[in-house]
């Protein structure tokens, strides 16, 4: 269940997010990594800076979390996502040992360009992973979180489709 905690490091993600400007084209992700009530990493997606398109921000935030505490695995931690992860990063999650995924705003709530597939939902990886103690829940502040992004019916130039 998702509750004012989790609310509170969910605006902190928010806030990570809006580090990078508003620009909803620059995919303004952000992910918080908390464990033991301790942030132990806060990014945001770096794709075109670095440049490298696996520089997702549970990507970069995993990195630094365990990198952080010099572990492999970070087991009891919660990640913390303004939008639900995408494949990548939910495989990530999954190889990560994180004990909880909890996301801001879901797929029906931006414009499907944030994404990398049609019908795959990567709800189905968790609920598929060899794990029994990783739990994915959305929704967690999603009005204010899919504020960052194009909304469900944007029309965008394909340029401006990061997934195409
Ligand atoms: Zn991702």
């Amino acid at each position: 269940m998702i509750d004012s905690d989790d609310e509170a490091w969910m605006r902190k993600a928010v806030e990570v997010a809006r580090s990078k400007g508003s620009d909803p084209s620059t995919s303004p992700l952000g992910c918080v990594i908390v464990r033991d009530g301790k942030v132990i990493a806060a990014e945001r997606n770096q794709t075109h800076e670095l440049p490298d398109a696996t520089a997702h921000a549970e990507m970069m935030a995993i990195r630094r979390a365990c990198e952080g505490i010099g572990e492999l695995e970070l087991r009891g931690a919660t990640l913390y996502s303004t939008l639900q992860p995408c494949g990548m990063c939910t495989m990530a999650s999954i190889w990560s040992k994180v004990g909880r995924v909890v996301y801001g705003a879901g797929r029906d709530d931006v414009h499907p360009m944030y994404f990398e597939a049609k019908h795959v939902d990567t709800l189905s990886f968790i609920t598929d992973a060899y794990r029994d103690d990783i739990v994915i829940e959305g929704g967690c502040l999603a009005e204010q979180c899919a504020t960052l992004y194009y909304g469900p019916d944007a029309e965008l130039p394909a340029e401006e489709q990061a997934n195409l």
